[in-house]
This record gives C-alpha cells, sequence and structure tokens, in this order.
C-alpha cells in the first residue's frame, strides 16, 4: 500500500454524473448520517480519526431514494461511481476484485440514519467464484477457509439476494455433517466444502431458475439493488412505523474491503458495549467468537465468550480494543455499541453507533457523562427518554423471589421483552375468558400463539401478555405498550395450544393449563411457573434518577403537578416531586364500604329532609378525607401546604348504587322462590329507584354540576367538608392552598350558579369559625362548548383545568371504553384492506394517550388565549391522563400552561418530559 492512492478515476466519474451518488470512507464524517446512513457516516468517521477500518465506499441514500423514484432502476452514474470507488479500494488494499491471483472480497452492508437492528439485509464475502476461490486458496494456503467463504457466500447471497429459502441449505450442510461425523459446520473437511459448494450452486439455481452469477460485477451490482430492495421489506416497514421513522429517508449501501475472523485462533470476531447496557457500569461489555466470521456470533452455533477474556486470548488486540473503545466514546461523547474482527491478529473496527440501553443504564450513563465532564446538564437531561424514567417506577419482581423461583426450576423459557413491568396471574387461553374473568377481579394472563385486533377485548383486562410468536412490533407488543402492559412476546420456548387450552414447555414435558398461575417478567422476558410477588420500586434509592430530575427540574416552566384521591397517593406523588394536586376526585371517598350504604341514603332519599340527614352522615367522612389530604400535601422545603384542587363529585348517582340487571335477577329469584317477603320488597323498591335513574348515555347524562344543580346540598356538604377542614388546620398554624373544582360546566350560566352557593357556604364558617378562609373557585375545561366559551366563563373562575380524557370522547364523540374495546385500536393499528397487505392507518395514535393537537388541542389552546384575555390571572393546568404524556406535555408547554397533572408514577416523566420540551424550544432560564 506504498502506492500513491488516487481519486482521479471517481472524480472523473461524479463529474459525468448529475450527483455524486458515491462517497469513500475516508470522504465522509459522522455529521454526514442523513446522506450516508449511520453505519456509513460511523465507519467514514472511523477511518478518517485514524482507526483500522477495512477500507470501502458508501452509495448514499439519495442514491436509494432515486433507485426507488425512477422505479427500481440505478440513477444515471452510480454504477460508474461505484466502479471507481471499487479502483480505490484495490489500489487502498492492493487486491484486485476479481483477480484470480489476488482477490478482493467485500461486504455490501445496508446501514440507514437510525439504527434499524436485524431488519435490512447484509452480504458478506463477495466476489468468490471458481475462479477467485483459487486464488484465494493460493493467497493463505489454507482451502478450508477459502471454501468456507464460498459456500457461506452462496448462502448468503442466495437468500438476501435471490430470495431462495434457507431451509434447503441447512439440509445439505447437516448432512456433510453426518456424513463427517462432526457437530459444527467448522469441521467439515475442505474437501467436502469442496462438494458441498457445488451443491450449493445447484441448489440456487433450481431455487431461483437462473444460473450462480460467476461475473463478479454482476454479483455486486444485484447485491446492491437487493440492499435497496431491503429498504422495503416488509421487516422494515414494520419497524419504521413502529418506531415512528419516516418511510423515505432510504438506507446507504456499505461496500467494504473484508477482513476474515475465520482465520485461525489469532483471529476472531465481536461486539462490545463501552459500558453495561444494563447496568451503566463503566466497563466494556460484550462477546467474541475465536476464528469465526461476524453471523457466527449471533448464529448461537457456538457459545461466544465475555469480551474479557480476549484479555487472556488476545492480550494485545484487547488492549488496542480498549483504547479505541475509549477513544471512539469521548470522541462521540455518548456510550457505543463495537463491532470488530481480528485478523491474523489485527484488530479491524467495523461499526460504532450509539448503544441502546435500559433504563437504569440509561440514566447512570447521564449522570455518569456530566460527573465525567463529558457532556452538559443540558444534554443529560435531553437524552434520557421519559418513558424509560415510567419503566424504572414500574413494579418488579422481588429479586429474592425470582432467585428462588429460578432455583426451584421455574423458570419455563424466556421470550422477546416487549413490553416492561412484571405480572402474575392465571394463564387464560381465549380473549372472551380472559375479558371474563379479569372483569371479576381475578388477575389474569393472557396467553395467545400470538394476538390480533380480535383478542383486544381480553388483553384490555389482563394484568400481562403472553405470545409464543410475533417480535417486538407484533401486534401483541405494540397494543400491550400502548396499554401500559408487561408483555413477553415472541416465546419459542413454548408451545400454545388454543384447542387444548394448554401450553408445552419445549424441551421438557411441562405443561401449564388454563387456570395454572404463571408471572412473566415485561422487563427481561421470562416466563415463571406459578406466582412471584411483585414489589414497588424504591423512588428514595434511585439516587441518579433523582439527580437528573432535580437538574431537569432547573430548566422546566411547568409545574407538576398529580391526581390523587388518598392521603397514601398525594404523599407518594410529593415523594416524587410533585408541587401541587391537580385533580382530587371525591366520589371515591363515596364508595367505601362504611360510607356506601350512606351515600344510597341519600341518593334514594324521599324528601329533602331525608337527604340532610344521609348528608350530614357524610360531612365528618369528608372532612377528615380533606383533612388528610391537606395534610399531605407539604413543601418539603418551606412546610406550607401545597394547592390541592378538589372536584366536587362528578358522575352519575347510579354509579353507587347495585346494577339494574343484577337486581332484576334477584327480585325475579325471590318471586320465583316465594317467601323472603322483608327482602323482596327492599330490592324491589330498590330496582325501581335505579330503574327510574337509568339513563340511556349516563356520560352524557345528569352528572358533573348538573348534580350540584338539581341537588344544591350535595355541593354544600361538600363545600363546608372542604373549608371547615381547612380552617382546622389553619387553627393549627398550617398554611393552605384549597381549590374548589366544578366539572362539566358547558355554560357559563352553571357555573354562576354554583359559584354562588358556594360563596354563601363560605361566607356561613367565616361567620362560625371567626375569620375568612382562602380559597380559590375554578372549573373543569372538558366539554367543547366550554372551550368555545372560554372567555365567557374565565371571569367567573380562577382557574382552569383541562379535563382532556372527556374533553377527547366529547370531541371525537368517542365513547372511551366502547371506543378501545371496539374499533379504536384498529383506527391506530390500521385497518384490513381487502386483497391487499396493507392497512390502513385512520389515526396515528390513540387520542387518549397522546392528546390530539389538531382537534382537542386546538379547543385547548383557544379557550388559554380567550381565558387569559378574559381574566388575565387565570390559572391554568391540565389534569387529564395526557398530563403524564410527553407529546402532550410538550403541548402543554408550547400553549402556556401552569401545569401538568398525572397520576402519582408519572410525576418524575412529567418532570423530565417538561424539561425536555422547555429546551428543545430553547428556554433555558426558569
Ligand atoms: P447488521 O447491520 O445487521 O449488523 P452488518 O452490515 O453490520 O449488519 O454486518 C453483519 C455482520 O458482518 C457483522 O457482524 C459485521 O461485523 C460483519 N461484517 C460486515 N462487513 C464486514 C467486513 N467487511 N469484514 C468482516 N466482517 C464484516
Ligand atoms: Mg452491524
Ligand atoms: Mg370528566
Amino acid at each position: 500500500m506504498t502506492q500513491q492512492i488516487t481519486h482521479a478515476g471517481l472524480d472523473e466519474a461524479v463529474k459525468q454524473s448529475p450527483r455524486k451518488w458515491v462517497y469513500l470512507f475516508t470522504e465522509g464524517n459522522a455529521k454526514m448520517r442523513d446522506l450516508l446512513g449511520g453505519k456509513g457516516a460511523g465507519v467514514a468517521e472511523m477511518t478518517n480519526a485514524g482507526l483500522p477500518v477495512p477500507p470501502g465506499f458508501t452509495i448514499t441514500t439519495e442514491a436509494c431514494n432515486a433507485y426507488y423514484d425512477s422505479g427500481k432502476q440505478f440513477p444515471t452514474g452510480l454504477w460508474e461511481q461505484a466502479l471507481a470507488a471499487l479502483k480505490v479500494v484495490e489500489q487502498q488494499t492492493g487486491k484486485g476484485f476479481g483477480d484470480k491471483k489476488n482477490p478482493l472480497l467485500v461486504s455490501v452492508r445496508s446501514g440507514a440514519k437510525f439504527s434499524m437492528p436485524g431488519m435490512m439485509d447484509t452480504v458478506l464475502n463477495l466476489g468468490i467464484n471458481d475462479e477467485t476461490v483459487q486464488g484465494l486458496v493460493a493467497l493463505t494456503g489454507d482451502e478450508r477457509f477459502a471454501y468456507d467463504a464460498y459456500r457461506r457466500f452462496i448462502q448468503m447471497f442466495s437468500k438476501i439476494v435471490l430470495d431462495t429459502d434457507p431451509r434447503d441449505f441447512e439440509e445439505v450442510l447437516d448432512k456433510y455433517k453426518e456424513k463427517a461425523g462432526v457437530k459444527t459446520d467448522a469441521e467439515i473437511p475442505a474437501a467436502d466444502l469442496k462438494k458441498l459448494v457445488g451443491e450449493f450452486k445447484q441448489i440456487a439455481e433450481r431455487q431461483s431458475g437462473e444460473p450462480f452469477p460467476t461475473d463478479v460485477y454482476q454479483q455486486l451490482h444485484k447485491a446492491i439493488e437487493a440492499v435497496f430492495s431491503s429498504w422495503n421489506n416488509k421487516r422494515a416497514i414494520d419497524y419504521r412505523n413502529f418506531n415512528k421513522i419516516s418511510h423515505d429517508l432510504g438506507t446507504g449501501v456499505n461496500v467494504q474491503s473484508m477482513v476474515f475472523g475465520n482465520m485461525g485462533n489469532n483471529s476472531g470476531t465481536g461486539v462490545a458495549f463501552t459500558r453495561d447496557p444494563s447496568t451503566g457500569e463503566k466497563q466494556l461489555y460484550g462477546e467474541y467468537l475465536l476464528n469465526a466470521q461476524g453471523e457466527d456470533v449471533v448464529a448461537g452455533i457456538r457459545t461466544p465468550s465475555k469480551i474479557s477474556r480476549l484479555a487472556q486470548d488476545l492480550p494485545e488486540v484487547y488492549q488496542q480494543f480498549q483504547q479505541i473503545a475509549q477513544r471512539l466514546e469521548t470522541h462521540y461523547r455518548d456510550m457505543q455499541d463495537l463491532e470488530f474482527t481480528v485478523e491474523k491478529g489485527h484488530l479491524y473496527m467495523l461499526q460504532t453507533r450509539s448503544a441502546k440501553r435500559n433504563a437504569g443504564a440509561a440514566v447512570k450513563v447521564a449522570v455518569d457523562m456530566v460527573e465525567e465532564g463529558l457532556i452538559s446538564k443540558e444534554e443529560a437531561v435531553k437524552r434520557v427518554d421519559p418513558t424509560q424514567v415510567y419503566q424504572l417506577l414500574l413494579p418488579r419482581f422481588d429479586d429474592a423471589e425470582k432467585e428462588r423461583a429460578k432455583k426451584a426450576g421455574r423458570l419455563l423459557a424466556k421470550g422477546l421483552n416487549a413490553s416492561p413491568g412484571a405480572a402474575y396471574g392465571k394463564a387464560i387461553f381465549d380473549a372472551d375468558k380472559a375479558e371474563q374473568l379479569g372483569k371479576a377481579g381475578t388477575p389474569v394472563v393472557l396467553v395467545r400463539p400470538e394476538t390480533s385486533p380480535d383478542d383486544v377485548h381480553g388483553m384490555l383486562v389482563a394484568k400481562g401478555i403472553l405470545t409464543a410468536r410475533g417480535g417486538a412490533t407484533s401486534h401483541a407488543a405494540v397494543v400491550a405498550r400502548g396499554l401500559g402492559l408487561p408483555c413477553v412476546a415472541g416465546c419459542e420456548g413454548i408451545r400454545v395450544s388454543e384447542a387444548e387450552h394448554l401450553f408445552r414447555v419445549v424441551g421438557s414435558d411441562l405443561v401449564i393449563k388454563e387456570g395454572d398461575d404463571i408471572s412473566i417478567d415485561g422487563a427481561t422476558g421470562e416466563v415463571f411457573a406459578g406466582i412471584i410477588k411483585t414489589v414497588e420500586a424504591d423512588f428514595d434509592k434511585e439516587v441518579d434518577l433523582k439527580k437528573l430530575l432535580s437538574w431537569a427540574d432547573g430548566f422546566r416552566k411547568l409545574g407538576v403537578w398529580a391526581n390523587a384521591d388518598y392521603p397514601r397517593d398525594a404523599k407518594r406523588a410529593v415523594t416524587f416531586g410533585a408541587e401541587g394536586i391537580g385533580l382530587c376526585r371525591t366520589e371515591h371517598m363515596f364508595m367505601e364500604q362504611e360510607r356506601l350504604p350512606i351515600v344510597q341514603k341519600m341518593i334514594l332519599a324521599k324528601t329533602k329532609e331525608e337527604r340532610q340527614a344521609a348528608l350530614d352522615q357524610l360531612l365528618p367522612f369528608q372532612r377528615s378525607d380533606f383533612k388528610g389530604i391537606f395534610s399531605s400535601m407539604v413543601d418539603p422545603k418551606t412546610g406550607e401546604g401545597y394547592p390541592v384542587v378538589i372536584r366536587l363529585i362528578d358522575p352519575p348517582l347510579h354509579e353507587f348504587l347495585p346494577s339494574y340487571e343484577e337486581l332484576l335477577v334477584d327480585v325475579t329469584r325471590l318471586e320465583t322462590q316465594g317467601g323472603h317477603e322483608k327482602e323482596l320488597a327492599e330490592k324491589r323498591e330498590m330496582l325501581e329507584a335505579v330503574g327510574s335513574m337509568r339513563e340511556m348515555n349516563p356520560m352524557l347524562g345528569l352528572r358533573g354540576c348538573r348534580l350540584g344543580l338539581l341537588f344544591p346540598e350535595i355541593n354544600v356538604m361538600q363545600t363546608r367538608a372542604i373549608l371547615e377542614a381547612a380552617a382546622e388546620l389553619a387553627k393549627e398554624g398550617k398554611k393552605l392552598q384549597p381549590k374548589i373544582m366544578i366539572p362539566l360546566v358547558g355554560h357559563v350560566n352553571e357555573l354562576k350558579e354554583v359559584r354562588r352557593q358556594l360563596e354563601a357556604v363560605a361566607k356561613e364558617i367565616a361567620g362560625e369559625s371567626g375569620g375568612s378562609i382562602e380559597y380559590k373557585f375554578g372549573t373543569m375545561i372538558e366539554l367543547p362548548r366550554a372551550a368555545l366559551t372560554a372567555g365567557q366563563i374565565a371571569p367567573v373562575a380562577e382557574f382552569f383545568s383541562f379535563g382532556t380524557n372527556d374533553l377527547t370522547q366529547t370531541t371525537f364523540g368517542f365513547s372511551r371504553d366502547d371506543a378501545e374495546g371496539k374499533f379504536l385500536l384498529k383506527y391506530v393499528d390500521g385497518l384490513e384492506v381487502p386483497g391487499s397487505k396493507d392497512k390502513v392507518k385512520i389515526l396515528p395514535v390513540n387520542p387518549f394517550q397522546t392528546l390530539d393537537r389538531d382537534g382537542v388541542g386546538q379547543l385547548v389552546q383557544m379557550a388559554v388565549e380567550n381565558g387569559r384575555k378574559a381574566n388575565p390571572k387565570l390559572e391554568l393546568g391540565i389534569c387529564g391522563e395526557h398530563g403524564g404524556d410527553p407529546d402532550s406535555i410538550e403541548f402543554c408547554h408550547i400553549i402556556g400552561l401552569d401545569y401538568v397533572s398525572c397520576s402519582p408514577f408519572r410525576v418524575p416523566v412529567a418532570r423530565l418530559a417538561a424539561a425536555q420540551a422547555a429546551l428543545s424550544r430553547g428556554e433555558k432560564d426558569k
């Protein structure tokens, strides 16, 4: 390689073309990911940093797109540029492509802007034919190696380029292994390999219906086309759909000179992370195989060794690799995922990219890198995915219990860790049965060969999902993640029999029958027999996470509050960093066992007096509930109370009564049985009452503020309970911020009237307690009409809280339970098109999870603007589930809400997401 390397040919070819389609590795860099793809940009950057990278060139993603635009034709000049670049690579390596004496072999590797592991195709050892293989033999003096490379090439090329069935090749391989009496491919003797190559070619010809290409340029042309095509294979399309990667980015194609890890025991190949991707520990993590080619590590024929062992096997190589790894990490300022090959003691780097990592590692690496001075706090905050933070706080299996289960042989199989979280329940094999049991409160794990939209109703009530087939983007995985359910997918270690309602564990005689308890760990993919108890995550021990979140707090503008109905939840929310309660629902308090009969008495009261008597009984309960909530919401720094928004009663009253259908059954039974006169009379009375309250559409019926307008005594009692609780605590010297919120207002007059009621109560209490209680009065905006008339409502309210669950229901005209059970998930997943493999997506995401900016969002934004105009002091927040969704939080930041309120577990997610929203908008000062 001492001769002068000249690019003149390539430059000339580029000049003759409409565009530069081909970049030598020496011409690219890390910033060119869009054009070269991640792999191409990575090898170019390494090449130019002086690291040992086998020479090669990259065909641009633009060329891939041009190929598709022109109906699958190479764009003008592409082939000429590729040939010219190949000439440069020949000079760089001192070998000739197709040269009989000194052949250059290349790999043709896919590589898009965003890494799509395993989704697209790569061909190795290209450039072999009956003649060049002789050169390879002469050059290496290793006939076995040369013919092994040849047979691997035919096998890979046939599968990827000729699209043939790989099983026929495997069969022939097995036959030869059997004949030679050996176990692994690597032990097949050279003489047999030669014959095997002949047979392989015949299979390829038979299957593809054309002679196997012996012309190396034809091989290259076809391989490049195949890589272009792999951009649009089904796997790749599904992966992009799931990961929201655009379909028009295209893939780069990297043509790279081969290095061989299978040239004896001073050769090898491996993959490694610069830090441990599951713990974030700062140490090389990975594995390698001696005397093997790239694909062997993944194929799992031999068990790879831990990377640390390389220090003994090839000490110099290990040392060099360690240095390179460190250098790359510092250079990219992020944890890297590396591929390398050692050929006869020489180390070559084949790939570097930002490493995928689990939640714990993501947080630890980000925090460590700030402390190592590698990145800034802003960057650390931007790098961690908020949903990963959520995973860290999900319940997990108790470690000791899990260990015990493993020791007891209860680990049945391992599948894909498709959706995090841990769950146990009865194994149920069909969705209808799962629905039935789940609704009755039995914990259920739905087990299916794979799932389809027909199973969704069962998935909705299951604690977890287990499937035998399907990958990380299968229906089961996608839906489970959407629902926040643990899921183990593609668990090939089990065989599900739908007919027999059981699954068998492959390689053992274990059988799990319907109703048997199982446990699944969605974070690891493990499936266990029996129950493993789950434990809550201990936030206090998450030192790194707490540090990261405290940095995030310094960047965010949005306040983060929590939705909590009980003191226990409120306390947890404060631990997680909540600065207020944005929604405390009072109806849960009504549901408690000792109170429900009183609530029912109140509802069924025939006179005002009867009703008042029941309410008088409820008052002390509610007062102590509110005292509990107020006392739990204390700012740990100042000792003062955080704001607490309490919503007055909201659901239709019949929710507190027995079901009409059940009563009807009871009455009929008692009638036919005879006797039980007293019970029958009671039930009949209840049936009549419940019947008279039945509504066609309870969601749109007598509920929300409408209740308080028809039965003002309820509002009066609740207000009294809130203000008396506050007054009592105030006497103890506590500073509180009670806020009373009216649900489901559609017309300003509704709010005006409720306000009048409440003010009267407040005055009364002030008189009684000898001092006025500070409180704020506001409303939920959860009906389109309220949003549209926000300008009229705002002067009557001190705050708005957007109830985006109901606002989404009423804006779309969806009843959530009906929609999610019947059609909504199909809308998101895509509807089948008859006679086509394509699916038509009606909605990009579930609008109950991610705020629909175009529709619902527009209403919210309008209400914010008109509300503030009419009342500049108006305080604005959101309390729908969207308050914990990163995308929706970004929207809340953009439209200038004061705070988001979400479930306690989502508070850390919201803190991080709010900071990211602020940082991505370039507003770094709080
Ligand atoms: P993927 O994106 O699926 O990892 P790659 O293009 O990285 O596909 O290649 C698959 C395997 O082949 C990897 O192990 C890689 O290291 C190896 N490989 C690719 N090109 C070469 C080459 N020029 N020499 C040796 N091994 C290679
Ligand atoms: Mg790779
Ligand atoms: Mg509501």
